[in-house]
């Protein structure tokens, strides 16, 4: 086990490990009173590396959107609190993002917060959401609605865990990637774009991609930890992702969505003069590797719009997107005119 990654947070100093063999590790890092919170899937798959769980108590969680919920979480509080599960305990989450989200927001509530520790199992999670201090879960219908900041004190990460990833769920995990390696630099952009293929293809670890993509994070994570202004351009290719998720009630993965969302920003940025379209071309000759066809013919170009009006991060009637202006040069903008929007995007769609 090895350190990859320290994370500064208005909490606490947090850490970022590279583990080599989960057998091993596991019964070095539980505590007695640990209690775990695992995935199913990740449960069933990896039973035999995950042996020292049987001596602590553990839920199994099934990963869905409905159990990350107001509602959801009730059972799982429940659990706990019955169990003697007290203050000076661990939480430890096992899963994807949907595991930490769940984990997370009941460490931070229950008796008004308690330690916690995350072994994320699919890319997106060790590329992303394993830092940065979010939680959120879900109201009803309403995704990523109640939710605060509260990182926990140790993330590690294992390699072997992505191997029995789906493809679509690799690729959504390189979505999300590359609109952090747009946004580090034309260097970044390089390193993903010589990559993409061999990595796609199983033929190169990915490793040094989601150390990289976890230093990109962590710059403006550190610096607006909150995400009041520097780390909202993030945000870049997630309003449009979003409004692409929703849309098509999430047949479309996140990261995936997020590649579409950032070709459309890009697009955009591009008809309004702001991006050089030889920069566009480069960043488009990547995107389109991360998306099917059948996946982009799900999305009605004329519908995006009204999915778009009802992002949360709106304000006064704008649509608030990021656009840019080339590699490392994303930007908040709002758009007033929503006719010129959508005229912009059937284009693209049109184009494509
Ligand atoms: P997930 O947790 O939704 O899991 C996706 C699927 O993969 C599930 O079916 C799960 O059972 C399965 N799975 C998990 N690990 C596996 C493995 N090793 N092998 C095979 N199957 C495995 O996946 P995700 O994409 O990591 O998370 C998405 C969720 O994360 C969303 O709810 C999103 O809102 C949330 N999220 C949170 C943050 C944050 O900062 N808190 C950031 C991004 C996304
Ligand atoms: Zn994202």
């Amino acid at each position: 086990m090895f350190e990859i990654l320290k994370v500064k947070s208005l909490f606490k100093q947090y850490y970022v490990k590279q583990i080599e063999d989960l057998l091993d590790t596991l019964p070095l890092v539980l505590k007695d009173d640990d209690f775990i919170i695992i995935d199913q899937k990740v449960f069933d798959l990896f039973n035999p590396d995950l042996g020292a769980i049987e001596g602590h108590k553990h839920l199994i969680i099934e990963a869905s959107e409905e159990k990350k919920s107001y509602l959801g979480i009730q059972p799982i509080l429940s659990e706990l609190i019955e169990q003697g599960f007290k203050k000076n305990h661990r939480l430890v989450a096992i899963g994807g993002g949907i595991t930490q989200d769940i984990t997370s927001f009941c460490a931070s509530i229950l008796y008004r917060g308690v330690d916690w520790v995350f072994f994320p199992t699919t890319l997106l999670a060790q590329c992303d959401s394993c830092i940065g201090s979010k939680t959120s879960i879900n109201f009803g219908e309403y995704k990523n609605q109640l939710g605060n900041f509260y990182p926990p004190s140790e993330i590690l990460i294992w390699d072997k865990f992505l191997e029995t990833l789906s493809e679509q769920e690799i690729r959504s995990g390189l979505g999300e990637m590359m609109h952090f390696f747009f946004i580090g630099g034309e260097g970044d952009f390089t390193i993903i774009n010589d990559q993409y293929d061999s990595v796609i293809s199983g033929k190169s670890t990915l490793s040094p991609l989601i150390k990289r993509s976890l230093e990109i994070k962590r710059t403006l994570a550190e610096i607006d930890e909150f995400d009041q202004k520097e780390r909202r351009i993030f945000n870049y290719g997630h309003s449009f992702g979003h409004a692409i998720e929703s849309m098509t009630l999430f047949k479309i993965q996140h990261g995936i969505a997020v590649s579409i969302g950032m070709d459309i920003a890009n697009y955009i940025s591009m008809k309004l003069g702001l991006l050089d379209s030889t920069v566009y071309e480069k960043m488009h000759s990547l995107l389109i590797k991360n998306r099917k066809k059948e996946e982009l013919s799900l999305i009605d170009p004329k519908e995006l719009i009204n999915f778009l009006r009802k992002d949360k991060k709106n304000v006064d009637g704008s649509v608030r997107v990021i656009l840019t202006k080339g590699f490392q040069e994303m930007f908040v903008h709002s758009i007033d005119d929503h006719e010129k929007l959508s005229i912009l995007i059937q284009d693209y769609f049109k184009s494509k």
